[in-house]
């Protein structure tokens, strides 16, 4: 397992839309073990192959309670409930947190390694947070185009509210 260099903004790279993966071989396992260690090392939630430099329609999502990360191999958004306010970084874009609504419910389906299909639901919480955020990123969108306004993204540590946090800006629920 490897760590990759991460691709920051505004690189075309995180504009574009990924590729189907086709067949789910030798390389997309190596990818996908490399995704997990870089997100790993970058103290993240999630990655999306883009951010690593590839171009393809998978992504890796750990939140703080899982044991292991879930492997998301071509995954779609199949249904969005209600909506609901919250902050948001990402690895792409350090140093920046900002305000976004994202849906209250989200369900997706997408392909494990071993090519089976699956099914993850998630409500109001990070997990919802983080499956809108990579799939939005495997679809060359990036969470400051979806800010509630212009004012709404501001550097970690320079808000009141943030100097204020007994562990620091690091401490802060930031995404992927
Ligand atoms: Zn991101």
């Amino acid at each position: 397992m490897v760590v990759k260099p991460l691709v920051f903004a505004p690189d075309a790279m995180l504009s574009r839309r990924t590729r189907r993966v086709r067949q789910i071989d030798a390389g997309v396992r190596k990818l996908v073990e490399d995704m997990i260690e870089t997100m790993h090392d970058a103290n993240g939630v999630g990655l999306a192959a883009n951010q690593i430099g590839v171009p393809l329609r998978i992504a890796v999502i750990q939140i703080p309670e899982d044991e292991e990360a879930t492997v998301l191999i071509n995954p779609e958004v199949v249904r969005r409930e209600g909506e609901r306010e919250v902050e948001e970084g990402c690895l792409s874009i350090p140093g920046y947190q900002g305000k976004l609504k994202r849906s209250f419910k989200v369900r997706v389906k997408a392909q494990g390694l071993d090519g089976k299909p699956f099914r993850i639901k998630a409500e109001d919480d990070l997990r919802a947070q983080a499956l809108e955020h990579e799939i939005d990123h495997l679809e060359g969108r990036l969470y400051v185009e979806r800010l509630v306004s212009k004012e709404q993204l501001w550097k970690i540590g320079e808000r009141e509210e943030d100097e204020q946090e007994p562990d620091g800006p690091e401490a802060a629920p930031s995404v992927n």
